[in-house]
């Protein structure tokens, strides 16, 4: 009885966490969207929320060396359609160098949700980007964990927001041309799973927060299939 009590109290007092993994090729902007993330929103543990600030200037004068290792961070983050309801989340920046990318399956069983993020500028590597994705996405560690192939348990079962960023370069592909030219078949792969691709730039923090509402709403409604850690 005490046990099933203090379960409980630990349920009601201590507040939903969710971690997310931050993916996609080296240099896609993985770094910079989780230095944003510090910047603009509190910590699990901090009362005040920093508030609004121009990250666009902090980020362009911090020199951003490429990830070898893992960053991590933990906030506190409400949507707006509930902002009542924090969640704290915790982000997984991976090295995104194809070197580390086989490191990155270690996290699948414990990840509510995937960023991908897609530099809208890099056509040359569109291609490699796509693959990439997709070994993602098919990846083995997802079907295991689902009893074994069959239907609908055959591929990635976390939402997927995939960030085309950089659109505030001249030179950034523009979202339709991406859905409907080099991403055509993945998009429409993915549609069957919980994914949504959008428009943003980390930089000028454009777009940022409404993904990340989208994100969370979905980790969020999928609770019951991948339970959340209580912190
Ligand atoms: P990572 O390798 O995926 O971690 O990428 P980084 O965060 O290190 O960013 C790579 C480069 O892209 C850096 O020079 C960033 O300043 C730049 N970058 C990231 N996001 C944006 C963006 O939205 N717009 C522009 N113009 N540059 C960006
Ligand atoms: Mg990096």
């Amino acid at each position: 009885m005490f046990h099933l009590a203090s379960s409980l109290y630990d349920r009601f007092s201590r507040r939903e966490q969710y971690n997310i993994l931050i993916l996609g090729l080296d240099n896609a902007g993985k770094t910079s969207l989780l230095e944003h993330l510090k910047l603009v929103y509190p910590g699990p543990g901090e009362k005040k929320k920093p508030g609004e600030r121009d990250t666009t200037q902090i980020l362009k004068s911090k020199r951003i060396l490429p990830t070898v290792g893992q960053n991590v961070t933990t906030i506190r983050y409400s949507t707006q359609s509930q902002p009542r309801h924090a969640v704290n989340l915790k982000f997984w920046d991976l090295g995104g160098q194809r070197s580390l990318r086989n490191m990155w399956a270690r996290y699948y069983s414990s990840c509510h949700g995937i960023i991908f993020i897609i530099d809208s500028t890099d056509t040359e590597r569109f291609q490699e980007c796509y693959d990439t994705l997709v070994d993602v996405t098919r990846h083995q560690s997802w079907r295991d964990e689902a009893g074994g192939p069959g239907p609908g348990h055959d591929s990635v079962n976390v939402p997927i927001l995939m960030m085309a960023n950089k659109q505030d370069l001249p030179a950034a592909v523009d979202l339709v041309s991406l859905k409907t030219g080099y991403f055509i078949d993945l998009v429409s792969e993915l549609d069957a799973s919980d994914s949504k691709l959008l428009p943003v730039s980390v930089l000028e923090n454009q777009g940022i927060r409404e993904s990340l509402d989208w994100l969370v709403s979905r980790i969020v409604y999928n609770k019951t299939n991948r339970l959340p850690e209580y912190r």
